[in-house]
C-alpha cells in the first residue's frame, strides 16, 4: 500500500488531483511512472500538459547533468547566458524560420499564468483599450487577470477586472451560437456604447472545459474579425500547445497567425518551470521595467526546450507522433460507440471521453477503474464529467495503444 498519511497530516487539503489518484510515486521514465508500491502506471495524465515529452527523457536529463556537473549558471535573473541564447536560437531555427514566423520572445514569470497576464497587459498597452473578449468555459490561469479572463464563474469569485466579455465557444456544452456574429454586432454597435476590445483571447483547444476543439474555419473567422477592426488575437497555448495537437501549436492548420501566443506547460521539455509570450511584429511596446520578475526564464529549462524543440526537426519523432495521433483517434472513435459514454472527443493526442452532464459519478467510477487497470488519467468539464485523456505524445505507439485498449475495457466495464 502507498503511505499518504503524511500528505493527509500535513498538506492542505484541496488537491483535485490527488484525491482521484490516491497513491505516491517515486521514479519515472517515458510514459510510465511507478508508485511506491512497486507498481507501474501508464502517465496519461501527464502533468495537464508539462509532460508532453514524457518523464525523464535521457537525452534531456544527461544534458542536465553534464550541465550541472560543469557548474552552469542555473540562475541569472534577466542576464544574457549562453544557454539562453541557444533557447533563443533553437526557437529561431526550429520553430519560427520553418513557418516563415516574425515574433519576439517576452519570458513571464514561470507558470502559464503569469504568460497570460503578459499578453493581456500587452494588448492594453499596444491597442489603448481595456475590454477582453474571453470564452465561456475558458481556462487562463489564476492570476487576478488571467482569473478574470477563465470563463467559470465559481472558479471567478469576486472582485476581478469587469472588463471582459464573455462569448460562446464554437461548441461547448453550454450550446452552439453565433460567436462570430454575435462579435460583428459588437463592432458595428454606434448606439449603446459598446467598445471594442483589445484583444480576444482563445484556446485552439479548450481542454479544461472538456476538450473542444476549433475548427479551422472558426480560428480563421476569428482571425478575420480581429484584423477587420484591429483587435489582437491571443492564442493561449499553454496546453494544446507544444505537440498536443499533433503540429506544435494547436492552431495551426488554421493557418492562423495570432497577435500573440501564450505559452508554458512543455516549452521547458522536461517539466521545468518556464513561460513565454510570443509578441508579433510591432507589438513590442514593452518599455523597459513594463513586466518584470525574478523568475523569468529557467537556465535549466533552456537547455531541456533546446532539445525538445530539436525533436521537430527529427523525422523519426515526427513519423511516431503522426503514428500515435491516428492510433488515438482510432481508438476514440471506438470509445464514442461504448453504450453510456456520451461523446468522446479527439485531437491529435488530446482527447475528451464525456459521460454527459448529470453523469460525474460514472465519470469518477470509469477513473478509478482505469487506475486499476494500471492508467493514470484526469478529468475535466464543468463537472469533472468528462475523462481526459493526455498521453505524453512520444510514447512507443504499442504501449499507447495498450494503455487505450485497457482504458476502453475499464470504462466499459464501468458502464457495463
Ligand atoms: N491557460 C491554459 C489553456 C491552461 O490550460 C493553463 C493550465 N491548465 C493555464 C493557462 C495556466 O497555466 P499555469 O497553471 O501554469 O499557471
Amino acid at each position: 500500500m502507498n503511505n499518504i498519511e503524511t500528505f493527509e497530516r500535513l498538506e492542505s487539503n484541496v488537491r483535485m488531483y490527488c484525491r482521484d489518484l490516491p497513491l505516491v510515486f517515486d521514479t519515472a521514465q517515458g510514459s510510465k511512472i511507478r508508485g511506491e508500491d512497486g507498481r507501474e502506471y501508464l502517465d496519461f495524465f501527464a502533468g495537464a500538459g508539462a509532460l508532453n515529452y514524457g518523464h525523464n527523457d535521457p537525452r534531456m536529463r544527461d544534458a542536465l547533468i553534464a550541465y550541472l556537473s560543469a557548474n552552469g549558471v542555473t540562475h541569472a535573473l534577466d542576464l544574457h547566458t549562453t544557454t539562453k541564447r541557444q533557447f533563443l536560437e533553437s526557437l529561431e531555427r526550429d520553430l519560427f524560420k520553418p513557418r516563415g514566423w516574425d515574433y519576439k520572445v517576452q519570458f513571464t514569470g514561470p507558470t502559464g499564468a503569469d504568460a497570460v497576464e503578459a499578453a493581456l497587459k500587452l494588448a492594453r498597452k499596444a491597442t489603448g483599450r481595456s475590454k477582453i473578449v474571453s470564452f465561456y468555459g475558458a481556462y487562463h490561469g489564476m492570476t487576478a487577470g488571467a482569473l478574470a479572463v477563465t470563463g467559470n464563474r465559481t472558479r471567478r469569485g469576486p472582485g476581478l477586472s469587469t472588463d471582459v466579455v464573455f462569448v460562446p465557444y464554437e461548441d461547448s456544452p453550454y450550446g452552439a451560437f453565433d460567436s462570430i456574429g454575435f462579435l460583428e454586432r459588437l463592432a458595428n454597435d454606434q448606439g449603446s456604447g459598446s467598445e471594442l476590445p483589445a484583444a480576444v483571447i482563445v484556446e485552439s483547444v479548450q481542454i479544461q472545459a472538456g476538450v473542444y476543439p476549433a475548427s479551422n474555419q472558426w480560428l480563421q473567422a476569428l482571425r478575420q474579425w480581429t484584423r477587420a477592426h484591429g483587435v489582437l488575437l491571443i492564442c493561449d497555448e499553454i496546453q494544446a500547445g507544444c505537440g498536443r495537437t499533433g503540429d506544435f501549436f494547436g492552431f495551426e492548420r488554421s493557418g492562423v497567425v495570432p497577435d500573440l501566443i501564450t505559452c508554458a506547460k512543455s516549452i521547458g521539455g522536461y517539466g521545468l518551470p518556464m513561460a513565454i509570450v510570443l509578441i508579433g511584429a510591432g507589438l513590442d511596446v514593452w518599455e523597459p521595467g513594463d513586466h518584470i520578475g525574478t523568475f523569468r526564464g529557467n537556465q535549466l529549462a533552456f537547455l531541456t526546450a533546446q532539445i525538445a524543440l530539436g525533436y521537430w526537426r527529427d523525422e523519426q519523432f515526427l513519423k511516431l507522433l503522426a503514428a500515435n495521433c491516428a492510433a488515438m483517434e482510432r481508438a476514440v472513435a471506438g470509445y464514442a460507440e461504448i453504450p453510456g459514454v456520451a461523446s468522446a472527443r479527439c485531437r491529435g493526442m488530446i482527447a475528451g471521453i464525456d459521460f454527459g452532464r448529470s453523469n460525474v459519478a460514472l465519470a469518477k467510477d470509469a477513473q478509478q477503474r482505469v487506475l486499476q487497470a494500471g492508467v493514470l488519467v484526469d478529468r475535466c468539464g464543468p463537472n469533472g464529467e468528462i475523462i481526459k485523456l493526455m498521453p505524453p505524445v512520444n510514447t512507443p505507439t504499442e504501449q499507447l495503444e495498450q494503455g487505450l485498449k485497457a482504458f476502453g475495457e475499464a470504462v466499459a466495464a464501468a458502464l457495463g
